[in-house]
């Protein structure tokens, strides 16, 4: 149901600002079925507001409501969602590992105090933290802000038991389903807002491994932010992809930012 959903929004080649996020990793809570959940279209068209500093390219923030989406360099960020998995993200961190890459991880509160040492190896790697709410709410951006402070808090405080001193400057929205005070209440908090570049729709699993492969391929570049899930259902295909997507962005001669 909630994958059908999905699915049907990503189907004509969904990437860049339309949602690609998985939807049924989360076990649901017993509360509400969201219910501003992905079919009110989100992803407003991109605004590319002035950024003042310095350094930081023209397009580092044209990602919905004026959210990241761009390294601000010419490196690449590669960006984890939905985990951490005590399956899949040791074996994504163990990829990253031999290659000597930094990456970003923007974890399930809930799964973070479930799985509390895959924080700290992620930490110990050498990686960057990504808050990416308590339950994987679609449709946290439409509560009040208190309870999203309720929500983001409880998940960077499930972060700091697993990790303690471990920064977390990013919040990523589930589903890409930005509003203005889900911005407002990460940025309260210390935390940027981080959308992504190119979304190869990985956590579905109706998309191949050649797919996952060749639309990152296809659609990264300098600067991009890559979204991966290392936490969704079965993510086989992203792993045995990562390889190929690794390889080719060494030939290009990328280097890496966990941000
Ligand atoms: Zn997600």
């Amino acid at each position: 149901m909630v994958d059908g959903d999905g699915e049907s929004e990503n189907t004509d080649g969904a990437a860049d600002s339309s949602e690609g996020e998985a939807s049924s990793e989360a076990p649901d809570p017993g509360a509400a079925e969201p219910s501003g959940e992905p079919t009110g279209e989100p992803a407003p068209g991109p605004e590319v507001p002035e950024v003042p500093g310095g350094e930081l390219a023209s397009n580092t923030y044209a990602g919905p409501l004026g959210t990241r989406n761009h390294t601000g360099t010419d490196a690449v960020a590669l960006t984890f969602d939905d985990g951490p998995d005590p399956n899949w993200t040791p074996k994504v961190l163990e990829a990253l590992r031999e290659r000597g890459i930094k990456a970003m991880f923007c974890v399930i509160g809930a799964y973070a105090e479930a799985n509390p040492d895959i924080i700290a190896d992620i930490v110990h790697d050498g990686h960057t933290l990504c808050n990416h709410t308590w339950f994987h709410q679609f449709d946290l951006g439409t509560w009040g802000e208190g309870e999203i402070r309720a929500n983001l808090r409880r998940t960077n405080d499930a972060i700091e038991k697993a990790a303690p001193g471990a920064e977390v400057k990013y919040f990523r929205h589930p589903g890409g389903q930005w509003t203005d005070r889900a911005i407002g209440v990460a940025a309260e908090l210390g935390m940027e807002s981080l959308h992504w570049t190119v979304d190869p729709s990985d956590w579905d699993n109706g998309t191949t491994e050649a797919e996952i492969r060749d639309i990152v391929l296809e659609r990264s570049g300098p600067g991009s932010v890559v979204l991966l899930h290392d936490g969704a259902s079965n993510q086989e295909d992203m792993l045995g992809a990562l390889g190929a997507i690794l390889d080719e962005f060494e030939n290009r001669g990328y280097a890496y930012t966990p941000l």
